[in-house]
């Protein structure tokens, strides 16, 4: 199937509905063109209740209309769509999203259960959209009629596509990366108020890790055969702030040749992927907005560019130990989760690997 041909509604469940990232895509698919919400999942314990009657909705414009009479249903390997979207936790996950591809679901999933398979594309779809090719191993190998595609962790998918036209253009040597993540990165009700407010954590279970391999699974390739993950040397400090939505992550790191900062400022505000090209309903126009004024960007005023699909750069300047230092901002529940997810199914959808 083409993009143009991609007009028939498909049908589409999010597992994990009544939680962060869940109201997330339930805001991006509501009014979505291609796609039909059909299906919510929750916890067994909340099976069957409606939805406007057990979320704690966190946006202020309310539950969008029709969604809050639906019905939860239990996650269930038969449930009726032909695209899953999770936002499931980890052990949830485990049970539920292998065995919804064996019975012909394509899942799209935000949880780490199986980002680092060996046969399970990681996609940030202006990247690399290529490793979508894996899905004919994943499926000859598992016997799968349906497919899972991960989406990776947010800090790690606001780095890598920042990254990801520098390590084209020039190659990376090191990175050294410092997060600033906001409290809606831990899920709902999340990090205890008191622990939160007027503090820094410097730690983060699993986060360094996670930017580490994820990072180098989308910047690396895929042969026909295998992943091939990217080779520079790479350190994270990963820290919870108190900010609600959007993490901030600062970045030294050492280029190839030396390039000057113009040309690296250029490269990453000139960047542009296949959503762009095919202009898939949730692509920003730029996917890395490049901001100039020396205080920007930061999480209040930044957020949301490109609807909150883009990531803002700024204060792209030399580094004395690594060459060049920059600071990025992304959206952790939409592109950092939901709306990274959902703009792999479209794309996946438009490119023709989800079937007729
Ligand atoms: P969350 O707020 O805790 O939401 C998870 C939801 O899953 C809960 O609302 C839970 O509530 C529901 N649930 C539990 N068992 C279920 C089952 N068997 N079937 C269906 N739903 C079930 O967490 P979150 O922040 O949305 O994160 C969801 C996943 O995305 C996690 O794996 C997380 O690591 C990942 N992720 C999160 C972010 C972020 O920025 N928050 C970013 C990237 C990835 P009920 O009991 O009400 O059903």
């Amino acid at each position: 199937m083409r993009h143009t041909d991609a007009v028939k509604k498909r049908k589409v469940a999010v597992l994990g509905a009544t939680g962060t990232v869940g109201q997330r895509f339930i805001s991006m698919l509501v009014d979505h063109p291609w796609f039909e919400l059909a299906v919510l999942t929750t916890s067994d314990a909340k099976a069957g209740r409606r939805y406007g009657d057990v979320t704690p909705w966190h946006f202020g414009e309310g539950i969008p209309d029709g969604v809050a009479d639906m019905r939860l249903e239990a996650t269930d390997a038969d449930l009726d769509a032909e695209i899953c979207f999770s936002a499931l936790p980890g052990d949830a996950a485990e049970q539920w999203e292998a065995a919804l591809a064996k019975t012909g679901h394509h899942v799209f999933s935000n949880v780490k259960t199986h980002r680092m398979d060996e046969d399970v594309p990681l996609i940030i779809a202006e990247v690399n959209p290529d490793h979508a090719s894996a899905l004919d191993v994943q499926r000859q190998r598992r016997g799968w009629k349906g497919s899972l595609v991960a989406n990776g962790n947010c800090s790690a998918i606001t780095f890598a596509l920042a990254a990801a036209p520098l390590h084209k253009a020039f190659g990376i040597e090191r990175a050294v990366v410092t997060t600033m993540q906001a409290v809606s990165g831990a899920g709902y009700p999340g990090v205890a108020s008191l622990d939160a407010l007027d503090n820094v954590v410097p730690f983060i279970g699993e986060e360094e890790e996670k930017m580490d391999e994820e990072s180098k699974k989308f910047l690396g390739g895929w042969n026909g055969k295998s992943f091939t993950p990217a080779t520079f040397a790479f350190s994270a400090h990963c820290n919870r702030v108190s900010v609600r939505d959007g993490h901030t992550c600062a970045i030294s790191m050492s280029l190839r040749g030396d390039p000057k900062v113009a040309e690296i400022a250029g490269t990453m505000r000139g960047f542009r992927g296949r959503p762009q090209e095919l202009k898939l309903p949730s692509a920003p126009e730029r996917p890395i907005v490049v901001r100039d004024e020396r205080d920007r960007p930061q999480p209040i005023r930044d957020r949301m560019a490109g609807n909150g699909m883009s990531v803002v750069v700024g204060r792209v300047r030399e580094d004395a130990v690594l060459g060049l230092k920059f600071v990025v901002l992304g959206h952790n529940t939409i592109r950092g989760a939901a709306g990274a997810s959902v703009l792999n199914a479209e794309l996946l959808a438009a490119e023709g690997c989800l079937g007729a």
